[in-house]
């Protein structure tokens, strides 16, 4: 039997299709389908605007620089994340300051209460595999303290929070659209907001700090001399990336109940596994599944290791759980003798199992029976 991947994308000749369009139309980036793909992304998560970049760290480099996190100052944030959340607040010149998570894998608010400081400008929330973190408690922590809120949306494409999508609740929400995530333009993010001064600066920040676009210059008849107005960057998506990105949101919701529905399959097998702990789904959120992690109870017979072994020799993958920052090499100088006790526990024992869309239901039982042989040969 062939080996079972952790996730694959869904990607299809619909695809390809408005890709092939694209490239024949000449006009392969900051064109047509970059807006478009903008529209229709900020349409479905329900903000006023989207400005599209090249990945969601970008995404978050920008965020940084239009919420005015600069050097000396801190942003709290997870540690337990993957390494780009803490990496953006470095590119700003600023200091990552690490919370602690709990069992929904998201940053726990008394925590983040007790590490502002004077310096703090920013709190930087994510939602971790798609679990929507308290947005509703974090903007009423903002506003009280006079911080800007964040929020790390790179895994939260499709999941909803009090019934609005990720992404329509606050000013700077940055998703990711790597092929690890729920959809994919190859490597791409975006950022909603609902501020138009926002909008027009993080435009301008992803084009080199260009005053006037190339939509606009083509469009006048009118000579334009553009200016740069400040150092920008280079974050632009290219309009192949739109085109893939376009087809890929219409299918967004279907493929979000596909994937909570393997999901409520695997919960249902795995709930009388006594070594197993399952995150629970909040009544508030609509969870995406962008990845399905398990929690191993440390003390069985099995470890995390050797469960992950034993999937592994039954052809089956499975990856370790979110990573923490602060135990990284790039991390440890500045974090010496920092202890996370319960992210670095939560990160520790749990395991990412397969699960993507379209999966056969053979797949879908054999993972479960897998997992299940497991834990009673054990
Ligand atoms: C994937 C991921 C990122 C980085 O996204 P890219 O598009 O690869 O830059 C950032 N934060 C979190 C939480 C992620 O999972």
């Amino acid at each position: 039997m062939s080996k079972l991947p952790i996730a694959k994308p869904y990607l299809t000749a619909d695809e390809a299709q408005g890709a092939y369009d694209v490239i024949l139309t000449n006009w392969v980036t900051q064109g047509p389908k970059v807006q478009e793909f903008e529209e229709k992304f900020a349409a479905y998560v329900g903000s006023k605007y989207a400005v599209a970049v090249s990945n969601c760290t970008t995404a978050l480099h920008l965020a940084m620089i239009v919420a005015g996190v600069k050097e000396g100052d801190e942003v709290i944030c997870p540690s337990m994340s993957y390494i780009a959340t803490a990496n953006s607040v470095k590119y700003a010149g600023a200091k990552p300051v690490f919370a602690e998570v709990g069992p929904d894998y998201n940053i726990d608010i008394e925590h983040v209460k007790a590490l502002i400081t004077p310096k703090t400008k920013a709190i930087l929330i994510v939602h971790q595999i798609g679990i929507p973190s308290d947005i509703d408690a974090y903007s009423k922590l903002c506003k009280e303290k006079n911080l800007v809120l964040i929020e790390d949306a790179a895994c939260a494409a499709g999941s909803s929070y009090k019934g609005k999508k990720i992404g329509s609740h606050s000013d700077l929400v940055c998703f990711s659209f790597h092929p690890r995530k729920v959809i994919t333009t190859g490597d791409g993010g975006m950022i909603s907001t609902n501020r138009e001064d926002y909008s027009t600066r993080l435009k301008l920040l992803r084009q080199h700090g260009m005053s006037v676009n190339d939509r606009v210059r083509h469009a006048s008849d009118k000579i334009i001399f553009e200016e740069h107005v400040e150092v920008g960057y280079n974050y632009r998506m290219t309009d192949i990336q739109a085109a893939v990105g376009i087809k890929q949101l219409e299918k967004l919701d279907m493929i979000v109940e596909a994937r909570r529905k393997i999901a409520e399959r695997y919960n249902e097998a795995f709930k009388n596994i006594p070594q197993i702990e399952l995150y629970k789904e909040n009544t508030d959120h609509h969870v995406n599944y962008q990845s399905y992690v398990i929690f191993i109870k440390p003390g069985g017979k099995l470890t995390r290791n050797t469960f992950m072994e034993a999937m592994n020799a039954e052809g089956v993958s499975t990856r370790r759980g979110v990573m923490t920052t602060h135990r990284e090499p790039a991390y440890e100088k500045e974090c010496k003798g920092l202890k996370l006790p319960k992210s670095e526990f939560y990160s520790d024992n749990s395991v990412v199992l397969p699960l993507f869309y379209p999966m056969t239901n053979e797949e879908i039982e054999r993972v479960i029976s897998t997992v299940r042989k497991i834990f009673n040969a054990a």
